[in-house]
């Protein structure tokens, strides 16, 4: 019999009752130390006092009243975000999908006002990630995601992700845009370097073609910048936020330039829920934190500490682990045990990791985790792994 619950996941048999930064407490009263943080949704922390305080102090005055009215918590954190990025204007949802949606339909606006309504071709990458909506699947394209739901909505063409010969050859005035992740997070921790990043901006330049970044994961502060794309020195048309942008909250968003964003008029998309009163108070407060250039340095610190200490690990286990992978707190392990064996080994250790695709572990702890944390999860990985290599032997 199907249970309750649509079965989409294949969940661990655990249940969480309260958190406290990067410690969750289960239902047996154990204590599991959290490199997860809902993937990479927690940035600040579980039952971070700061969010804590501005939530429910919107709660007692107002949770919701729709975009037919203008929202001022909504015009503060859409200030905070125009001011501290390349974008001129942004639009709330509440999820990373709902953000690819809109991406989408405003490359395809884009061109229409441009008088080029057939110009549709956005450029994707293999192994890429933007949510589970049927246009996002479509984007990413992985058999994975898209087997039994065709037919596709048409537009999207995925390349080898970071070979720049595919791309040239690819691109043309044709091309609509080309979307992509600074660095690939469900793909496996995969960064694109600086200077690919540099090359697709010069390309899509080349035929006019809008650049658009996919921040959901590797934005808000989690590579040691507000956003991955800023160590390149070069600025997209469109961003896609979610993830770590409500600290736990769902909110989502879309930032555009003018230049990208003047397309979409009254009437053109909305949401119901996207930029309410809760959500947005809670971005703007997550926002003020993560955008502190001082908590962006510390953010580097720990991941320098933490970086070093999986270098460690692979040293010390060869069997286990192959290399490590990512910038800043967003980190991998790319692994030669099966990825969700680690995972089982490192749930035996009460420790919280993620897989991804490459057969990558995933590391992406809350973005101020106590240095003392890091010790302890590096502690008990070197335990997992040393489990599994006894396994093995
Ligand atoms: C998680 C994720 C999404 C989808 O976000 P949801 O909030 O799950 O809809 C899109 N893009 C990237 C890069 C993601 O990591």
């Amino acid at each position: 019999m199907i249970s309750a619950v649509l079965p989409t996941y294949n969940r661990a048999p655990i249940a969480f009752v309260s958190g406290e930064g990067s410690w969750l407490t289960a239902e047996d009263g154990s204590r599991y130390l959290d490199l997860g943080a809902g993937i990479a949704v927690n940035a600040l922390g579980h039952a971070n006092p700061a969010l804590v305080q501005v939530l429910t102090q919107q709660a007692a005055k107002l949770w919701h009243v729709s975009n037919l009215y203008r929202i001022p918590e909504q015009e503060r954190l859409a200030e905070k975000l125009v001011e501290a990025t390349f974008a001129d204007t942004v639009f709330f949802t509440n999820s990373g999908t709902e953000a690819a949606e809109l991406a989408i339909k405003m490359v395809r606006k884009y061109w229409s006002e441009q008088g080029q309504p057939d110009r549709i071709e956005i450029l994707c990458f293999e192994g890429a990630f933007h949510g589970r909506s049927t246009g996002a699947i479509a984007a990413a394209g992985s058999e994975k995601m898209v087997k039994g739901f065709g037919p596709l909505m048409p537009g999207f063409r995925q390349l080898p992700f970071g070979d720049h010969a595919a791309l040239r050859a690819a691109i043309s005035d044709r091309t609509a845009a080309v979307m992509i992740e600074p660095i690939q997070g469900e793909g496996g921790i995969r960064v694109l370097p600086d200077v690919c990043l540099k090359g697709l901006r010069d390309a899509c330049d080349q035929v006019g073609a809008l650049l658009v970044f996919d921040e959901v994961q590797c934005g808000m502060g989690r590579t040691g910048k507000l956003f991955a794309h800023e160590w390149a020195g070069i600025e997209p048309d469109i961003m896609m936020v979610a993830k770590g942008i409500g600290g736990g909250f769902p909110l989502g968003a879309v930032l555009a330039t003018e230049k990208a964003g003047a397309c979409m008029v009254a009437g053109s998309h909305g949401s119901t829920y996207g930029g309410n009163p809760l959500g947005c108070a809670v971005g703007a407060k997550v926002m003020e934190i993560v955008s502190d250039p001082a908590f962006l340095a510390e953010v580097g610190r720990k991941a320098a500490l933490f970086r070093q200490k999986l270098e460690g690990l692979v040293a010390a286990h060869p069997a286990v682990f192959e290399e490590v992978r990512g910038a800043g707190l967003m980190l991998g392990l790319k692994c030669r045990a099966p990825n969700t064996d680690v995972v089982k080994a490192a749930y035996a250790q009460h420790l919280l990791t993620v897989p991804a695709a490459d057969n990558v572990l995933r590391l992406l702890p809350a973005l101020n985790i106590p240095d003392e944390d890091i010790a302890e999860a590096a502690l008990r990985l070197d335990r997992a792994a040393g489990a599994l290599g006894a396994d093995a032997a």
